[in-house]
């Protein structure tokens, strides 16, 4: 057994992740009096958080007639009907105040002539439930929204007194016996101490797995660790399928170019110079939602009007937009385009091909943030002690297709919704459970033996190998063989876990071994992804499946529920929540207009 001394610290909240969701629960906890610290890997302001660029949606109406309603219609249909209602009428809802809030800790937002918050157009964010035409519901700083929301919930966050375990990389949850969570076990990176957080209540706001891909316009942080810890506390993700490519990724270097840069009026054109999305959606055209538009290139690409030598890849036009609107509200995209594609904007298209972006699932939740472990007498049960927010959790609101915009609004809301569960959950005057011995020996044991492996495969190539076949094999459009190929790919992989080599075993700054632990909480995350993919049989959202083109609502409308133990993916499903929080007596939305339909733009 692996002897490694510990130091313990006592809180009421450990919040893991310092992201905008993180930051946003960890302010939230702080502000009610509750001890809390939040525990990062990566310095907070360096987050993935602030690469968001285009925006934050919330129906604030400053530039033009909008309502909660109509967010909330579009979001139901951008999820293609999986997501669950209540969380979804609670983010549209709830997004207005969230924003204000934001507004009034210190965000910079841009503004309009009146100096009120400036709202771009989005995709898929519509009036009048889809009849009308598009709104421009997503606030905006310039195009470094998330650069902008990071640094002022820091900031505030430091004045409320929440402390901050920075560059400490969180290796496994503790769990109880009945299943309680009582705390989080750490790694002090730059010093090599072990840390033995104890807590009343644990947020996982770990962010995404887009790493999982071999092209993602994710940072290299995004290892969905969250969801590593949490398959291996034998609780299950939600929904992993469910993968947004976004339309403009940077041809060859996979960075974003913000959904914005078409808001504010760019559009994408074929190798005939055609701006071929009007034929595919006559009415929202450039600006339909995204897993619509990544199609769209796809099947322009295969069809042979793909642009370059390679005819690979498509072109996306700003050059017609006046020099002063790219310079006000695109200077970063700009700037990314000449750095990494050589282009001048105001000249030049930008190559862009459909880039791995998002996930929509990951830890199953409520819409307060409790991570849910259904049995199939409850698939509502809760797991005590523990939360999810941000992209790492699974509420759902985004079902099987995220719009653009509704991630950074589902950080600030549910950050702040899961801040207010604990403050009525939380005993404060009781003292955290101590931690089980075993259960820090057992996080301790799996530690020492990645840092000891000696085995024959390097951790960087398994998991090129990784991320390869999930380029390959649960791409934008998905065959039953690709999936059935990847799928025994992916368990081949995942079996070589115990044949892995780490060369330096220091404990300081040791990047093969925190490598190595990202990989092995990658690992599980990409097999519940190519697995759910393999077994879901029909297309909806993000997963477009050719051997069975249509949504199937009969059999199909329900959450993936997969737990996975070594190489093995254990499938069931839970069904989705149809119910909206209020009714229609109670000013909520009419039922009718939420029923499922054929998604159309
Ligand atoms: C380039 C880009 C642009 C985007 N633009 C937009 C946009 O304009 N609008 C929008 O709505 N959405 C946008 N998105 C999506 C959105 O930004 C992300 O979904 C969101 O920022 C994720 O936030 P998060 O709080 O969940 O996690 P992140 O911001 O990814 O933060 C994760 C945190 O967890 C910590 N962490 C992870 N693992 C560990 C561990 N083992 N131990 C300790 N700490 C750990 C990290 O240190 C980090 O602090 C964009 C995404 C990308 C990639």
């Amino acid at each position: 057994m692996a002897e490694y001394e510990y130091e313990t610290h006592d809180y009421d909240v450990v919040v893991v992740g310092a992201g905008g969701s993180g930051l946003r629960a960890t302010l939230g906890m702080a502000e009610q009096g509750l001890k809390t610290a939040c525990v990062t890997k990566v310095f907070p302001t360096r987050s993935h958080t602030v690469a968001a660029q285009g925006g934050i949606a919330a129906s604030l109406s400053n530039m033009g007639p909008d309502h909660w309603q109509w967010h909330m219609y579009d979001t139901v249909k951008g999820s293609d009907w999986l997501g669950d209602t209540d969380a979804m009428e609670y983010l549209a809802r709830h997004a207005p105040a969230a924003v204000y809030e934001l507004e009034h800790y210190g965000v910079p937002f841009s503004r309009t002539e009146e100096g009120k918050i400036y709202q771009r157009p989005f995709g898929g964010h519509t009036t009048e439930f889809g009849e009308g035409p598009p709104v421009q519901r997503t606030c905006a700083a310039a195009d470094r929204t998330g650069h902008a929301i990071l640094h002022t919930l820091y900031g505030q966050s430091l004045k409320n007194n929440a402390e901050f375990y920075i560059e400490y990389f969180a290796i496994d949850l503790l769990m109880d016996d009945d299943g309680t969570c009582t705390g989080v076990v750490c790694w002090k990176l730059d010093d090599g101490t072990m840390h033995v957080f104890n807590a009343k209540m644990v947020v996982l706001a770990t962010g995404g797995y887009g790493r999982a891909y071999f092209s993602a316009t994710s940072a290299h942080t995004c290892t969905g660790d969250g969801g590593g810890m949490v398959a291996r506390a034998g609780l299950p993700l939600q929904d992993m399928e469910f993968v947004q490519f976004h339309p403009t990724g940077i041809y060859g270097a996979g960075c974003l170019i913000t959904e914005g840069a078409r808001g504010e009026g760019g559009y994408l054109t074929n190798s005939e110079g055609e701006r071929f999305m009007e034929r595919y959606a006559p009415n929202y055209k450039d600006l339909a939602p995204r897993d619509y538009v990544s199609r769209c290139m796809t099947m322009e690409i295969r069809e042979g009007r793909g642009v370059g030598k390679g005819g690979d890849h498509i072109h996306l036009n700003l050059s017609h937009l006046p020099k002063e609107a790219l310079q006000l509200r695109l200077p970063g995209i700009s700037e990314s385009a000449r750095i990494f594609a050589g282009v001048d904007v105001t000249k030049e298209p930008i190559p862009v091909i459909p880039t791995v972006h998002y996930n929509m699932g990951g830890i199953p939740t409520n819409y307060w943030g409790e991570v849910l472990n259904p049995t199939a007498d409850d698939p509502n049960k809760i797991v005590p002690g523990l939360m999810a927010v941000g992209e790492a959790g699974c509420a759902s609101v985004h079902g099987a297709n995220r719009l653009g915009s509704n991630s950074l609004i589902d950080l600030v809301v549910f950050g702040r919704a899961a801040a207010i569960r604990a403050g009525d959950v939380v005993d404060r005057a009781a003292s955290p459970r101590k931690a089980d011995k075993g259960q820090v020996d057992k996080a301790f044991d799996r530690f020492d033996a990645l840092r000891h492996a000696d085995g024959g495969t390097p951790t960087a190539e398994l998991r090129l190998e990784m991320q390869k076949t999930m380029q390959e094999d649960a791409a934008v459009f998905r065959t039953a063989e690709t999936m059935a190929n990847g799928l025994k790919r992916m368990t081949d992989i995942a079996g070589k876990i115990g044949d892995l080599k780490v060369t330096d075993r220091s404990l300081v700054w040791n990047s093969d071994l925190m490598e190595t632990l990202e990989l092995t909480n990658l690992m599980p995350n990409a097999l519940a992804t190519i697995a759910g993919a393999e077994a879901r049989k029909e297309s909806r959202g993000a997963h477009a499946h050719e051997d069975f083109a249509e949504r199937d609502d009969e059999n199909w409308r329900v959450h993936t529920i997969s737990r996975i133990s070594d190489a093995k993916v254990d499938l069931s499903y839970r069904p989705i929540v149809t119910d909206p929080l209020t009714t229609e007596e109670q000013g909520g939305i009419e039922l009718k207009k939420i029923a499922p339909k054929a998604r159309t733009f």
